[in-house]
């Protein structure tokens, strides 16, 4: 296939097809279930359902079939099939469900309202995920049209992915043995350092929620005459935090929440601090003035790939402001989530959690501290083949050289998947780079981007067929 054929195709394909039925995708405001209880009853995920599959089947793949799951209660999970020439199995993955809308989104724009500028498409679930069912199909409809043989192609594209995946264990254990054993998975859900080379994700955080309550006072009292008497909730929210957090560096304390990082890893935390530079702490919204937690980009990546970070995320307990008496509030609880290590067992860290947050309450005050999570991912070392196709691919298509790291969110299907496939290869890969900031106002693809990674899949699942058909 010529590179200039490729592209082409891919680019037609993305501005005559993809994009208008991307821009019909954004105004479906399709919230995964863990942020709308009424996600069934409202409709909207079976309209993204009907909205793709309908798509995909306008595109008339010579040979694919399509599945749509719906068990129970459970939301939805799209299965589309195209046979190939070998018994190779090549599972591409992506999600449709989304995260809830946020405040913060600039004037002129919405979470469900599709914008395009310049190279940017703006609005909720177009990078984050909803593009990837499209840049699947591109794939597969560049391999046919280009006359380019390829394995047999899976595209699971699941529903409750921002809820956890809560609803994919269900459908690996009734389905799975419709995905066959891949020996090439695609998941294209992660994110990119910057757009301007192909990425890959060499590991993912495993994530943590805990719900920390204080309860001092069986009732709130007068500030006045109770202040200086007995101790204010936050007071022991302070120490109990400090516990876990070193305030002044962000590190945190308990040494059973971190791992050694291994040596592979952080030769490619430096590289990719190269590569980035600056660009590492640029990517971020920061306020003038504003500093980071570390000055070292290497040890930034480090920090926020390897390293637990802990973020709280929502309150009860206090009145809004301009609504607080002059109180001492009875108790007070906190959302904490905790971003832990790829390689950490989230039983083990939740555990750690529990420990440190309610031995010894400080003022004799009632602590609880209810810890569950979800483990992260360490991919298995990358084959010879796999890391030719995707640097020449970058190279080709974006003219640099591939680049890879670890992301610090989290992709429940990666650790299914991985634990179920454990020979398989991974190219995790994704279009969440430099102010994308999806789950954040203001999310965007940046097209560009995508469509030059939808040319390297089409090289890498070349490779992919040349590798096993020997
Ligand atoms: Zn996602």
């Amino acid at each position: 296939m010529e590179q200039q054929a490729i592209e082409q195709h891919v680019v037609r394909f993305w501005d005559e097809q993809i994009l208008p039925a991307l821009i019909e995708f954004i105004r479906i405001p399709n919230e995964s279930p863990g942020f709308d209880a009424e996600w069934e009853a409202h409709g909207h995920m079976q309209r993204a359902v009907e909205l793709v599959t309908a798509w995909i089947e306008r595109q008339a793949v010579p040979g694919l079939t399509l599945q749509v799951f719906k068990d129970g209660t459970r939301t939805p999970l799209i299965l589309a099939e195209v046979p190939g020439t070998l018994p190779e199995v090549v599972l591409m993955y992506g999600h449709i469900d989304k995260q809830p809308p946020m405040v913060g989104w600039r004037e002129d724009l919405g979470p469900w309202k599709p914008v395009l500028e310049g190279d940017k498409l703006y609005g909720r679930g177009g990078a984050d995920d909803g593009y990837a069912v499209f840049a699947a199909i591109a794939t597969v409809k560049a391999l046919k049209a280009l006359g380019q043989p390829h394995a047999t192609l899976r595209i699971l594209i699941e529903c409750s992915e921002e809820s956890g995946s809560a609803d994919l264990p269900h459908y690996l254990q009734a389905y799975g043995d419709r995905i066959g054993e891949p020996s090439l998975v695609v998941c294209l859900d992660s994110g990119c350092g910057d757009y301007e080379r192909l990425w890959s994700t060499t590991s993912l955080r495993g994530l943590v929620g805990c719900t920390l309550t204080v309860e001092l006072l069986r009732e709130g009292i007068h500030s006045g005459l109770g202040g200086g008497i007995v101790p204010n909730p936050l007071q022991v929210l302070r120490l109990l935090l400090d516990r876990l957090e070193d305030p002044a560096t962000g590190r945190l304390k308990p040494a059973a929440l971190h791992v050694e990082v291994p040596a592979q890893r952080i030769a490619q935390a430096r590289k990719a601090a190269q590569v980035l530079g600056g660009s590492v702490v640029g990517s971020f919204p920061l306020l003038e003035g504003a500093r980071p937690l570390a000055d070292d980009t290497t040890q930034l990546l480090l920090n926020g790939t390897w390293e637990p970070a802990l973020a709280a995320i929502a309150q009860e307990g206090w009145p809004e402001l301009g609504k607080g008496g002059n109180v001492l509030l009875p108790g007070l609880s906190l959302r904490l989530s905790v971003r832990i290590p790829p390689t950490l067992e989230p039983a083990a860290a939740s555990a750690a959690l529990r420990e440190v947050l309610e031995a010894d309450p400080p003022f004799g005050a009632r602590v609880s501290a209810s810890a569950g999570g979800e483990p992260g991912w360490n991919a298995p070392p990358l084959a010879d083949w796999l890391e030719a196709a995707t640097d020449a691919a970058s190279r080709e298509f974006y003219g640099k050289e591939a680049c890879s790291f670890g992301i610090g969110g989290s992709i429940p299907f990666m650790h299914m998947i991985g634990q179920r496939f454990p020979a398989a290869q991974f190219l995790i890969t994704g279009v969440l780079g430099p102010n994308a900031n999806a789950h954040g106002p203001n999310e965007f693809l940046h097209v560009p981007y995508a469509k030059r990674l939808t040319c390297c899949l089409v090289r890498v699942l070349a490779a992919h067929h040349a590798r096993f058909a020997r």
